[in-house]
Parts: C-alpha cells; structure tokens; sequence
C-alpha cells in the first residue's frame, strides 16, 4: 500500500519544489486558508500548473480564532490582513470577534455554528475555482479548469486536556453539518484532529476524542498535535500519536498527520500498522508545528542525514563526516553518506566542495545588544540542502510503503550504531526509541 506523500504550501518561491525530484511525487498539496483568503489567484494559478500533483487541501485554521488576538495580530497590534479576510469568508460572530477577543464556544451556540460551517464549507469548494476560471491557463484548460479541493475540511478547534469537553462537541457537530452542507455528488468530508501532547499521552481523554470523530460520518480525518516533534518527542507522545491515528482509522478511513517526520511515515506503512494513510510536511522542512504560531528565528544551514532522519545543523555533520572519513572521497562520501543527484552534481567528484552545503553570507542584523554580524545561508546552499531533503523524504515515503517491518526497524537500530561514536547517544536515542515505540 502507498503512502500518500502530501507536501503543505508555504510560499510562492518555493511552488517549483511541489514537483521535485519528478512530477508525481506529491499526492496533493495543503493551503492555509488564510493564504487562500489573501492570495487566491496566485494560488488558483499555483494549482493550476501543478495540476499533475492532483489533488489540494485547504486547511481552514479556525482555531486561530480561539487563541489570545496578540496571536494573530501584527508586529502593530492590528489583527493580520489575511487572517482579517479570511473571518470576512467566515462570516459573524468570528468576523465581529477577530482582533477583540478568542472565540469561546458558547458564541457558537444557537445555529452560529451552523452559519460558519455554511460560510466554511462555501469558501473551500468556491473561492479557488471562481478564481482558476480568471487565470490565464484557463483558456487552455477549458472544461477542466477549475477543480474543486480533495476534501472539505470541516471547521475545528484545538483541543487540549483542559478544554476538550467544552470544544469536542463542537467539533463533532462541526462535522455532521458539513457532511449535510456537502451534496454526495461533491468532495469528500474530512474531520480535523488537533490536539495537545497532553491529549494524547492521556489515554482517557485521547480514546474520548478519538471515539467521537470515529463516530461522525467523516470520509477522513486531518491528525496534527501540537509541537510534536518526532526527534525529541517522549516514548509515551509517540506511542499515543500512534493509538490516536490507529483509533481514527478505523473502517479504513484516511488519516493524514498534517506535520509528520520519519516515524509518521513509517507509523503509515509496514512497520506502523497502515495506521496513517498519508503524512504531509513542508519543503523546507515542517515536520512538527507549533498550533500556536511562535516566531521564526535564524535559519541555518541544515543537512539532512538520511540514515539519522534527521537535519543536522550543517557543521555538524561536517564535523561527523571528516571524523568517520566519509570525506575523504567523492566515492567514500556517495556509499557513505548519500548519492542523491543534488549530492552528486554538488560534489562533482570533489569530496572538498560537501562545504557548498553550508556556503553563508554574514550580514549585519540588529540585535538588543548592538549590531551584531550573523551568517545566514546563501540562497544556492539552501536550494542544495533542500534538494537533498526533498530527495530523501521521497526514498522515505516509497521504502516505508513498501519494506518489510523487521527491515525498516534493523535500519533503525543500525543508523544509531553506526552515529552513536559521532553523534552522541543522544543524537540517536530517537532511531532506537522509534524502533522500541513501533515493536511494542
Ligand atoms: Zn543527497
């Protein structure tokens, strides 16, 4: 059974990677809703020329009304512009209450919930296609040229150990009145599961919102948990990250986690059980989010260690490359290491030029102590890095669908051996913690 490899849109200068290594790599791609709302003929045009990838998501971000307004506001305290045209879409009381206050569930009650799912569910099957029929490749494409999304998304909201009564009957109904808002000739119904660490690791709470979505009629399901990142993450996040998709799966409906790494797309082949049917990252990484937005920091050049899954921060992996002398060769290097087309052509047989990876430009930044002289990536080196990642998340998807469980589980136990001198015993717990999760 194949993985589905969905890949989630973050801006326009990255739209080529959507057919990197080859046309046909993604399943489909996910939008924010509020880059729909604020940008919708770029992206109509976008999906458009992509078309070959197939299918598209739009994630609704309800939740983002929920939160404290600082959290979708701008460095001005004004509520951003496409989070404000988005609640346009949306309709009262989110619009009323976008920037003053979080949405609590009661301002929900009385058929408010009712309106936004209609407002909802009308925005993700016709703002995209009304604007795919102005693009310019719209004339060739005639009667195919709009396209309604995959699913509809219905509305949701985060829900946490401390708040899952109050907002889980919401999101239960939030699905059945967009099951009854979809016609059954027109796009399938997905429910959306997101929740906190907390809720997963409590196995009462996760079994009440897992039986909950279970019993709504939805075709499939979105599964995202707060922050989960799969490197760092506990025995006990991952193994109820596992329950919860398995537990949504039932029926054999589809789950994709939104924001999954290396263990998701093993938890959706072989090794997990087919407890996922597709997971979905970002191109420039995004294995895990944050539900809550938190600023973005400093990029730094980051090489991907395919038999780590991991990105390691560039001088880093030189580091652990020159002590295992797999840079005393090109050849050493592409046996060793990785022998990607990207790695092949950057080295071009110089094993010297592996520095291209983590080629910088210092720049001056303001800082609170001063001007301080930072070294950010060359665009070209972050184009090598991500070429690398892009082509080895590909090999991931394709050997995780199709590898026997006990092979996939020794490569993990193998990887860690093999960086353990290297990387530290904590820069492989995770390999040898996957493998004891996926075991058990
Ligand atoms: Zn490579």
């Amino acid at each position: 059974m194949s993985i589905e490899h969905w890949m989630f849109f973050g801006t326009f200068a990255q739209k080529d990677f959507f057919e990197y290594p080859q046309q046909g790599t993604y399943a489909g791609v996910i939008l924010n809703a509020n880059m729909v709302a604020h940008a919708p003929g770029g992206l109509a045009a976008f999906l458009q020329e992509k078309r070959a990838g197939g299918k598209y998501l739009i994630d609704p971000l309800t939740h983002a009304f929920q939160h404290d307004p600082s959290v979708i506001s701008d460095g001005e305290g004004e509520t951003k512009s496409s989070i404000r045209s988005l609640a346009e879409h949306y309709g009262d009381p989110i619009l009323s209450l976008a920037g003053k206050r979080p949405l609590r569930p009661k301002d929900l009650a009385g058929g408010a919930l009712s309106d936004v799912v209609k407002n909802c569910v009308a925005f993700q099957r016709e703002y995209l296609p009304a604007n795919m029929k102005e693009t310019d490749a719209a004339k060739y494409l005639e009667d195919q040229a709009t396209q309604e999304p995959y699913a509809v998304v219905a509305p949701y909201f985060f829900l946490t150990e401390a708040t899952v009564d109050h907002w889980l009957p919401l999101c239960v109904d939030s699905v059945r009145l967009t099951r009854a808002a979809v016609p059954p000739d027109g796009p399938r119904v997905f429910g959306s599961v997101v929740v906190s660490q907390g809720v997963v690791t409590d196995r009462v709470a996760r079994e009440k919102v897992a039986q909950a979505f279970a019993s709504t009629s939805a075709d499939g399901f979105l599964l995202w948990v707060d922050n989960l990142d799969e490197q760092s993450a506990g025995g006990s996040e991952l193994a109820g990250l596992m329950a919860l998709a398995h537990a949504l799966r039932s029926r054999s409906r589809e789950v994709i986690n939104i924001h999954g790494g290396y263990f998701s797309v093993l938890v959706a082949g072989a090794a997990g059980g087919n407890g996922m049917s597709g997971v979905a990252h970002g191109p420039e990484f995004g294995e895990f989010r944050s539900v809550v937005p938190v600023g973005g920091g400093i990029p730094i050049a980051r090489y991907y260690v395919p038999k780590l899954h991991a990105r390691v921060r560039y001088r880093d992996a030189l580091r652990m490359f020159r002590e295992k002398g797999w840079l005393e060769t090109a050849d050493v290097f592409h046996e060793s290491v990785c022998n990607c087309s990207e790695c092949q052509s950057t080295l071009g047989g110089d094993p010297g030029r592996f520095t291209l990876f983590g080629e910088g430009n210092a720049k001056s930044v303001r800082r609170r102590q001063g001007i301080v002289r930072i070294e950010f990536p060359t665009r070209e080196a972050s184009q090598r890095c991500l070429k690398h990642y892009l082509q080895w998340k590909r090999r991931e998807y394709v050997q995780a669908a199709i590898a026997p469980k006990d092979k996939l589980l020794l490569e993990l136990v193998e990887g860690a051996q093999l960086f353990e001198d290297v990387a530290g015993l904590d820069g492989v717990a995770h390999l040898r913690l996957w493998e004891t999760v996926l075991k058990g």
